[in-house]
């Protein structure tokens, strides 16, 4: 189907420069990237996630190869993410549009009437489809309109989600290194013009581990951003090579940022309830309880919802508004969310995991300092050397795709909020 719409968009397209054969034979995959980025309507747009790398991370000087990204380009103060501030609800929110408690991937742990569990480490879960379903990945309205895909990694690009996936994705491997998903991008980029990709991602992990094995202002933290630079210097080198660099867009962001957790802050939930008493569908920044037969979840919830040290439960229609949470049949009836700094455990997970707990976390109040995240743009489409107000991560989705040229779905996003950093010269491109 694909070939099909493409051929039927050429034929309407007036300058269908994109569609049409070249002239000149190119001698190298390499030429002829750079040959058909020139001619194209529409320069690629590449999606860069680097994991937990909070705004102010770039000011540790740590990050060259991003900071000259962010010079000649456009640089946020800072991207908010969505609630809650977690991997899996953020990336999609991003290529959705949609907040996590409209876009399904409520949390990172997760329980669905029909669909049982999803945890990000469950390989069935993470690749059925019925679980994103709620949302429309940026990828599938791009296949909708003509364009290829391509996924170095996202979640959900490992589904097929309303029968559609990426046309090149690959299973999460976290062994895969940096360079090696910076080739596979760069091999994409070299693939012929009507087989190569206009809308491609990229998905960075080391910053975030480091940052809940050793904290935020560990100096492993500061070694998995140069480490991760490295990466992005080979990116960008490899993009120069190929004569790309000032003809594809960029955008590089993080989901969330990362706070410190030191080992004594711990919120003893099994000193406050009886884990016996509820069905605990998660625990950690942000805890979720349901009611199980037969007991009294009403007492537990008056309990809970009564003022806590270092921690708020709300019952899930009373969770305060700005956090745009709790209408989604996945969030637990209770959710109880630690104070930045705090995690919620209990003395035998502590007792199990001497050792191995996380003294950096994420997954706080999305409003919070610590949790906002990178924003970086470069390319035709955006402004040279300006700084960028703050703005929610859902608008990045509006963003893309009029860079991309074609339609949004339905979504929470503002495009009047980021429109500022386009060029205004910048046609919309035509598809
Ligand atoms: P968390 O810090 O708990 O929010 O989860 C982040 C971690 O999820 C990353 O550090 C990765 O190890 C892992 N991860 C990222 N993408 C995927 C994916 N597509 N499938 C499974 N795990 C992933
Ligand atoms: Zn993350
Ligand atoms: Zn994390």
């Amino acid at each position: 189907m694909k070939w099909l719409s493409r051929a039927l968009l050429c034929s309407f397209v007036a300058l269908g420069a994109g569609c049409a054969s070249h002239s000149t034979t190119p001698t190298s995959p390499s030429e002829a990237a750079a040959q058909e980025a020139k001619a194209a309507p529409t320069a690629p747009l590449l999606l860069i996630s680097i994991d937990a790398y909070r705004a102010d991370y770039i000011d540790r000087g740590l990050s060259p190869s991003l900071q000259a990204l962010a010079a000649t380009g456009v640089h946020a103060d800072s991207m908010q993410p969505s609630f809650p501030s977690l991997t899996f609800p953020n990336h999609y929110a991003i290529v959705t549009g949609l907040v996590p408690d409209h876009n399904g991937i409520v949390n990172n742990t997760m329980v669905d009437a029909e669909l049982g569990k999803f945890s990000l480490s469950d390989r069935k879960a993470v690749s059925n489809g019925l679980w994103w379903d709620q949302g429309t990945p940026l990828w599938e309205t791009a296949d909708a309109h003509g364009l290829r895909s391509a996924t170095m990694f996202w979640p959900g690009s490992e589904a097929d989600i309303q029968s559609r996936r990426p046309d090149y994705w690959k299973p999460y491997d976290g062994k895969v290194t940096p360079d090696q998903r910076v080739d596979q991008v760069l091999a994409w980029l070299d693939l012929p013009p009507d087989q190569r990709p206009s809308f491609i991602t990229l998905y960075f992990d080391a910053v975030d581990h480091a940052g809940h094995e050793h904290g935020p202002d560990s100096p492993q933290v500061n070694q998995a951003l140069r480490d991760t630079d490295e990466a992005m210097s080979r990116l960008v080198d490899g993009l120069r090579q190929r004569n790309l660099l000032d003809r594809i867009n960029i955008i590089v962001l993080a989901d969330h940022g990362m706070a410190s957790v030191p080992l004594e802050n711990n919120v003893l939930i099994d000193k406050l309830i009886s884990l016996k008493d509820v069905d605990t569908v998660s625990l950690g920044v942000l805890a979720g309880f349901n009611p199980k037969p037969k007991h009294d979840f009403n007492a537990i919830e008056e309990q809970l919802e009564q003022p806590q040290q270092h921690m708020h439960c709300w019952d899930k229609t009373r969770i305060p508004k700005r956090f745009d949470y709790g209408s989604n049949a996945r969030v637990p009836q209770l959710v109880c969310l630690a104070d930045v700094g705090w995690r919620i455990t209990t003395e035998d997970y502590l007792a199990k995991h001497k050792g191995k707990i996380s003294i950096g976390e994420h997954g706080y109040d999305n409003a919070d300092p610590l949790m906002q995240a990178l924003f970086v743009a470069h390319g035709p489409a955006f402004r040279n050397g300006i700084r960028f107000h703050s703005f929610p991560n859902v608008d990045v989705y509006p963003l893309m795709a009029h860079v991309l040229g074609i339609p949004p779905n339905f979504n929470d996003g503002n495009f009047g909020d980021v429109q500022g950093m386009l060029k205004p010269e910048a046609p919309a491109a035509t598809h």
